[in-house]
């Protein structure tokens, strides 16, 4: 059973769809209900067991629903996948604080919410599996992504220390970072001519979303007492 935040497109929505075709049941969670329904509708029709809700990583009370939609509808979950995240890039010296406090709030603030509604399931259960996307952005800094960098970093940096804290055996927490990856990210950039850039960059050498999909079920799928802790995974042509 896996909760999945950013599921109305992109990794988020090939997750789902990836995992759902291996045999697991999923719940959707995102802001966009239209996404969340037709998705819903298309893996139901495929024989999947599904749930969703609208769902907006920026308020707690939304993850704590998701995550009791989970258990109310199958009994308990196994995996949250911590996906919704936004990049809303540019360089630090236009000081576009509101977009840093976007990218806060949603990649650093929603995948604490994620834990805090989780980690009580899974500390009752005696099992539970934290995965998050963070992102090569976070180990190759370049410019204009310093502070999307920087918030996937602190992602990266918070998941490490649960993990420090949480030797007894019934967690496990895997960060997966992908480089260009082909979905629609681009859009929460405001800068045209950065936006264009970063669009070209995908256009040209980006994976399909399906090979993030299938190195999360991966790290899944392992026995309980292996943790996959960090999966980089970008386009071999990517520098
Ligand atoms: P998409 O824009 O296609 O997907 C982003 C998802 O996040 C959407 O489902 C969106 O749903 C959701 N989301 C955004 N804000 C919120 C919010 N406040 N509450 C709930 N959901 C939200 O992009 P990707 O699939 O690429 O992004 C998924 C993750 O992968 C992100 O964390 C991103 O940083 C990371 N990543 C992406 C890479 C790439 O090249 N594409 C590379 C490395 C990492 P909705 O708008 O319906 O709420």
């Amino acid at each position: 059973m896996v909760a999945i935040t950013g599921a109305s497109s992109g990794i988020g929505e090939a997750t789902a769809r990836e995992l759902a075709a291996r045999g697991a049941a999923v719940v959707l969670g995102a802001r966009r209900e239209d996404r969340l329904e037709r998705l819903a509708a298309d893996l139901r029709a495929a024989g999947g067991r599904v749930a969703h809700r609208p769902t907006d990583v920026t308020r707690r009370e939304d993850l704590t629903a998701l995550v009791d939609l989970a258990v109310g509808e199958f009994g308990r979950l196994d995996v949250l996948v911590g996906n919704a995240g936004i990049s809303t890039i540019s360089p630090v010296a236009d000081l576009d604080v509101e977009g840093w406090s976007q990218m806060i709030d949603v990649n650093v603030r929603g995948v604490l919410h994620g834990i805090a509604a989780a980690l009580p399931v899974f500390r009752a259960q005696r099992r539970g599996h934290l995965v998050t996307t963070v992102s090569t952005a976070g180990l190759k800094i370049s410019p204009t992504m310093a502070v999307y960098a920087g918030t996937k970093n602190a992602v990266r940096t918070i998941l490490e220390g649960l993990r420090q804290e949480s030797t007894e055996g019934w967690l496990r927490t895997t960060s997966i970072s992908p480089g260009y990856v082909r979905t629609e990210l681009a859009a929460s950039i405001t800068d045209p001519a950065l936006r264009t850039r970063i669009e070209q960059n995908t256009a040209s050498l980006a994976l399909d979303p399906a090979a993030v999909a299938r190195a999360i079920a991966f790290a899944i799928e392992q026995p309980q007492d292996v943790e996959i802790g960090d999966i980089t995974i970008r386009p071999s042509a990517q520098d």
